[in-house]
Parts: structure tokens; sequence; C-alpha cells
């Protein structure tokens, strides 16, 4: 019988249709398809992690004749129990990409041209390893800089030691937050950020943290919300939602209270001040473990009772009196109440303002004086073993922030700023720039400073995939590897209560010509006589370093690689007594141990903060708040900067301006569980179920309350044109009543300018429409601050 592509994947038993009619497999090129034609079809399996975003899920492989054929989850995988989401099981189409390029690309016009010609990996590597000598030569290794994709993986550490070896500062990560990290960072001056168990509070309330469509790690998040929602009739768990839209985890709460855009901060002051005036408050840990809650002239209490009283917050954030009562009276009666702040889905305003005073209602309520709820993450055995941020001052990578000059406050930046910073005299010029595992020109509020910057730097190399929307800025684009067809290692996500190291390995060699990040990398330093990036001499390859990482683990004899069918409880009496599950005597035991199993775990839960080995908590202050703002004004000092928005201390704390004009909205991008980090746009299978909206395929939307519909008289489904200050583009509306009045909600993830043949120009990028205003506290790009106008298009 003649195998046909039909006939294969029946054969397979894999014929089920994903949404929109595209098979799971579809991805699987035809050449190969007709190889399968003549094998013994051997069905064989294969553990790693996904790599689609930083969650650093379990995934199980299923290959026939060794190709891969469907991507399932690894049930064995603490972080996800053999569950993935849909862009964890799109992956093949990543790895089969039509238009992965295959070759190292030269751009041949000037900069911004996308149009390229193929030269060898000898050419390639030859004229950077050229450019960096004479940086080496002429002492000018600060010239060098890495503008680096974080995925929580191994190779980010990596690649800010090749930097550091190079003997560079510049190495830049680009990241976002953590849950509470910002405000648990002004607050406690400490990074990371403390993890919580949220299977120990009986009272959750989310201040726009959309746990369940993104980052930290929605698979673990959405498998424990089943499980806690399950229990709640036993446990009486309260699970509100505060946002201005409906994500899914507010639809998954048992209440979603609607607030005015970038107002969340105000509203968790505004309950501070009911819980104060109650005196329902943890006065113990305010004493014992706190600084500036009262006790002068600017102190917190004397703030928040002269600026948040419920009637001035009610108007503010448009969230009834009696309703900011209820909430305050809720929260600090209960046991064990737990407040976040952030993750990918804080792009309001003022995310820094509305996390520390998220992180001092928990101060207030006792959350953290709740037994079991906040743990404190234990470092890896070694060091150092979470990622660093930005300095701001010098620019470098470092573990230990800057401060704000003359305070005890640590300095944010994030890495969308550089041409600013460059700007503003805060980074050198640069004479090569790599940048890898992210698109600036697709992410930034603010292209036009990008273009320019990138324009200046004679040597930009690009590690990619696929030519993306940042590719035309790059003089050189080598072909990488995906996580399908490398080493790695995802490091412990940030927020959860336990350690776990999920193992990336090949599943099948790299394709054609591609090569991965840290072989090159390496290829390149002992070409230029680094040999110190590797710990042990006899290393030769990534995996090595990988491998050498690893030592001090087995060595620490905690944990264990991932195991099968043995209760927590059984295993965490096992590791109190000093056994194991498994026997490894010898290093290449664990290491064949892991690799059958998909990474390593340590099941004992991190310990509780202990609150008397740390700083003490710091609340805001009007005094703080100005430091701050003082910090971010150092940008106007650029040249560039002064022609763009400066950020406006009126911003620091309240919402933007009511949109007055009936056609007039706030547009608010919001990331959808499809597609979070917006590369699952060359990914079909991602862009046939991308809404959760019946018909809604390939094309982003806009979400409009139906008040404001009916105003403009438009229905479900009408065509309109929206313009800001940066340009206009035509969305279907969607009248749904779970968005404020006042906002205009629009899916991020589409709209690229290039990424292969199912992105390019396909949809639209809300980020693109947006005006660069950057928080006027913590330095980071707001979403949600551009206003839109909203008119009809006949059609
Ligand atoms: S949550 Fe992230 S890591 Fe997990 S399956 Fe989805 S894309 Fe992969």
């Amino acid at each position: 019988m003649k195998i046909t592509r039909r006939n294969f994947l029946q054969m397979l038993g894999i014929t089920g249709v994903a949404a929109g009619g595209i098979s799971r497999v579809w991805a699987i090129p035809d050449k190969w398809v007709e190889k399968l034609q003549y094998g013994p079809r051997i069905e064989t399996w294969k553990m790693s992690t996904c790599g689609q975003c930083p969650a650093g899920c379990g995934i199980r492989v299923r290959l026939i004749d060794e190709i891969p054929v469907r991507i399932f989850g690894n049930p064995i995988a603490p972080v996800n129990n053999g569950f993935i989401c849909p862009m964890g099981e799109a992956g093949l189409e990543l790895l089969f990409h039509p238009d992965r390029i295959h070759q190292p690309m030269r751009r041949k016009g000037k900069k911004g041209d996308s149009s390229w010609e193929p030269i060898s990996w000898e050419e390639a590597l030859g004229g950077i390893s050229k450019g960096l000598q004479g940086l080496l030569q002429k002492k000018q290794a600060d010239r060098f800089g890495f503008l680096f994709g974080d995925r929580n993986t191994l190779l980010t550490q990596f690649a800010g030691d090749f930097v550091s070896r190079m003997g560079s500062t510049n190495f830049f990560p680009w990241r976002d937050p953590g849950i509470n990290e910002l405000g648990l960072w002004q607050a406690l001056g400490e990074f990371p950020p403390l993890a919580f168990d949220l299977g120990k509070t009986d009272y959750l309330l989310t201040f726009g943290t959309n746990l369940l469509e993104g980052p930290p790690s929605p698979v673990y998040f959405n498998r424990l919300y089943g499980k806690l929602k399950e229990k709640r009739p036993r446990t009486g768990l309260r699970m509100v939602h505060v946002d201005a839209r409906m994500s899914q985890s507010g639809k998954n709460a048992t209440e979603w209270i609607q607030i005015r855009p970038g107002s969340m901060g105000v509203l968790a002051l505004g309950m501070t001040y009911v819980i104060l005036r109650d005196k329902n408050f943890d006065e113990e840990f305010i004493a014992r473990y706190s600084q500036d809650f009262r006790g002068g002239n600017e102190d917190f209490q004397t703030m928040v009772t002269r600026d948040y009283p419920p009637d001035k917050v009610s108007a503010i954030t448009g969230v009834p009196p009696e309703t900011l009562l209820r909430l305050a009276r809720e929260f600090s009666s209960a046991k064990a109440p737990l407040a976040l702040s952030g993750g990918m889905s804080d792009r309001s305003e003022t995310p820094l303002f509305t996390q520390w005073a998220v992180a001092s209602l928990n101060a207030l309520s006792r959350s953290f004086s709740a037994k079991g709820l906040w743990r404190q993450p234990v470092p890896l055995p070694w060091a150092p073993s979470q990622i660093p941020s930005l300095n701001t001052r010098s620019g470098a990578f470092s573990l230990k922030p800057s401060l704000v000059p003359d305070t005890d406050l640590p300095a944010y930046w994030g890495s969308e700023e550089l041409p600013h910073l460059r700007s503003a005299g805060e980074l050198p010029d640069l004479n090569m720039l790599m940048i890898a595992q992210v698109d600036p020109l697709y992410l930034s509020t603010d292209q036009k400073p990008w273009k320019e910057w990138l324009s200046r730097i004679p040597q930009v190399v690009q590690f990619a995939t696929l030519i993306d929307d940042t590719s035309p800025y790059a003089d050189l684009v080598l072909p990488t590897t995906t996580y399908l067809e490398q080493w790695d290692l995802t490091l412990p996500v940030p927020n959860l209560p336990f350690s776990q190291l999920g193992l990336q390995q090949p599943i099948v060699s790299p394709l054609d010509g591609s090569r991965p990040i840290g072989d090159v990398l390496l290829a390149l330093g002992t070409g230029l006589g680094v040999t110190t990036l590797l710990p042990e001499k006899s290393g030769k390859s990534y995996a090595d370093y990988l491998v050498a990482r690893l030592k001090p683990i087995f060595a620490s004899g905690k944990g264990t690689p991932f195991f099968e069918a043995v209760s927590l409880n059984f295993l965490e009496e096992l590791r109190k007594r000093g056994w194991q599950v498994y026997s490894y005597p010898a290093f290449a035991d664990f290491w064949r141990l892991l690799q059958e199993k998909g990474g390593w775990w340590d099941p004992g839960e991190y310990p509780e903060v202990d609150w008397k080995k740390r700083k003490k908590f710091t609340f805001p202050t009007v005094t703080r708040l100005d430091a701050l703002r003082k910090e971010r004004a150092l940008l106007s000092r650029g040249e560039e900067t002064q022609k763009t928005d400066i950020p406006s201390t009126k911003r620091s704390e309240g919402p933007a301006r009511k949109a007055e004009a009936p056609d007039s909205f706030l547009l608010a991008p919001f990331t959808i569980l499809m597609n979070m980090t917006g590369e699952g746009a060359s990914q079909p299978l991602l862009q046939e179920i991308s809404g959760l909206i019946p018909r809604v395929y390939w094309e982003p939307w806009a979400e409009m309350h139906p008040e404001r519909a009916k105003k403009l008289s438009l229905e479900d489904g009408n065509l309109i044109r929206v313009v800001s200050g940066k340009g206009s583009v035509n969305l279907r509306v969607k009248v749904v009543p779970t968005v404020s009045s006042e906002i205009l909600g629009v899916p991020f993830g589409s709209g690229h300018k290039e990424s292969g043949r199912y992105a390019k120009n396909i949809g639209t990028n809300p980020v693109a429409l947006i005006d660069h205003l950057v928080d006027p506290l913590s330095g980071r790009n707001s979403w949600e601050s551009t206003h839109v106008r909203v008119e009809k298009v006949n059609k």
C-alpha cells in the first residue's frame, strides 16, 4: 500500500484533528513522512523539558523511527505532572518550520533591509572572532555587549559568563519580573522574590496576576487551581481577582472585582486604610520586622491615613466603598491571606507602586506570619543560581542590585530601555552587540530608538531560528537550534515552593546547519584563548559545561531525579532520614537517570521565611517614592529621550486620565495562553486556536464593553479602525461585559513583520500602537497608558 500523509497519520493513531482542522503532526515535513514508508516503524520515547516558555514543563516526545511525531507532558515532572499547554504541544512546528534558516546569513543592503546572502559558518565565525579580537587587543572589551532573552535556563548564565570572561560587563538579560518581584525587591532588598505555597492560603487576592495564562508556570497553577477549587466546599477558600479585564484567572476565581485600569495599588492602600482604622493588623510583625510603618512625618501610616480614605479610593478605582470595606475586612480576618501582584500580566502604568502597596497589604494582614505560606528559595549548590538583573548605573549584569543614590532602595531598569540608557550616557558605545532569544523590535514600545541604536553599532550578530523583526538590523544572523535539538537545563521556577531542574536533551540532531548557541560561544571563546569557560579541562562542549554544573547537585546528595508513583509524604520521610529513592553511587548513574526521567527535583519544600534573619520590611513612604522618581529622571539627560515622553511624576501612583470622548479608549493589550510570548504566532496550530472565541482564528480582536459598543452603534463582529498617535489598525469587535468600559482589550502576540510565513504581516501587534511611557518608579514600560480612537469601518 502506498503510504499517504493521511493513512500514515492513521497508522500512528494520531489522526485527532486539532481545532481548525490542522493535524497535530501537521508539522512533519513530507520528505520525513516518505522516509517512514519503508522503515521498521519502531516507537521510542524521549524525556526532555519544554522550551517554549520559561516554565520548565517536563515533556515526553514520541518518535517513530527516530522521527519525533508528537509531544506529550512528562507524567513524573513535578511542575506539570503530565500536562502541557497548547504551546508545549506545538513545539514540533517550531522544530520543522519550513522557513528555518539553515546557514549563516549576511545582510546585503543597508540596516533595516531584510535582504540576505548565505555564507559559511567558517566565514561567519571568522568575522565575529576578528571583531572580538580587535576589541581585546585595543583593551576595549566594554564595547562588546550581549542582549539575551532569559528563558530561565543555564544558557543565560553561560552567556553571562562568556561576556564577563571577555572582560565586558555589558550583559543585558531581557526578562519579565516574577510575581511580587518588584514590590518585594523594594521592601526587602532581595532577589529572587519569595516563593509562596498556594495550598496554604484561605484567601487568595490577585491584583491582575494572571496565574493561569502566563509565567511563571501556567500549567502548574492550572493544576493547582483545579485542586483548590475542588476542595473549596471543605476549605472555604476564597479567590478574589481584581482587574480591568476578566482573564482566565478572573473566570476561575470566586469573585471578580472590576477596577479602573492602573489603580490596583490605590485599592491595596485603600484596604490598608480600613485595616489600620479597624486596628486589625499584625502588630507583632510590624513592630519586630518592619521599618517606617510609623514614627515620622512621612511614615507609611501617616501617608495612608491622609491620602487613601475609602471615598477617595473609590472615586479613583471605581470600586464601590462597600466592596472596598468588605474586601479589607475579609482579607484581614483570614487566617492565611495571600495577595499577589505582577508577573507578565503586570504591564499596568504603575507596577512598582502596585506591587509595593500589595506587599504592604500582606505585611499588615498577617500574611507574612501565616504558617508555611511564604517560602525562602534555597540556592542550588552552585552560585549564582538565579538570573540577576541589569545594574542601572554601570550597565552591568549583577546579582546585587545597585541602589538609588542616598537611599536603601534598589534601582531597576528593564533591558527595553537600553537605547535610552545609552543616550543618557549610562552605557558605553558598542562596537559589537550579540542578540539571542529576544526580538526587541517586536516587543519594544519604542522602536525608533532601537532602530537607531542598532544602526549605529558596526557589528550586530543575532542568533535565530527564523528571520524575525530584529533581523533586518543585524549584520549577521546565525542559525541556531531549537530546544528540541540541544542540551540545556531549566532552572527552578521563581515563586514555586520547591526546586526543580528540567533537563533539555537533543530529541534529534541539529537540523540542517543550525548550531547550539552554547557551542558557538564556546568555539569563539576557545578561538580567542579564553579557556576558562568550562569548569573542567577535559570539557569540549556546552553539554560538558552542563554536566559539570550538575556534579555539585549530585555531590550534595539532595533531591532526586524525577520518580514515579511515590507519595510526597513518603519521599519527605526518606529525605529526612537521608535516604534516596534511587540508588546512584556514581555520578554516571545519576546522569543516566536524569536523562531517563527528564530532570531533578528536591521534594522538600523550601523552608519558611525566617524574618529574624532578614533585612526589615521597608514600607513605602512619600520620601522613598520621591527618590525613585528622581532616579527615573536620569533618562531625561539623553538627547533622544528628550524627544520622547519623559516619565511623568503624576502617573506614579494613580490611573491614567479618563478618556472623555465617546470614541476614546485606553488600549489594553493582554496575553493569552496560546501565545504568551508572542513567538507562538509562527506556529499554525496556535494561530488556529488562538482565541477562546468561536470562529476567531489567525486574527486578533478588540474586546469592548456593551455600553460603549451601543453608544458607538457597534455590534459583535463589526470592523473598527483603532487609531493611536503611532498608527492605526483594523480589528473585529468582540462585545463582552467582562472588560472595563474604559478599555479596549486586544490580545498580544501577532502582527509580526517577519518570523516566517505563518506570522509575517498577519494580525496586529498592539504594542506597536502604544506610546512609550515608562513607569516613573520602576523604569518598566507601561502597556496600559495609550488612548486610542475607535472608528467604525463600513464594510
Ligand atoms: S507552560 Fe510553558 S513550558 Fe509548560 S508546556 Fe506550556 S509553553 Fe511549555
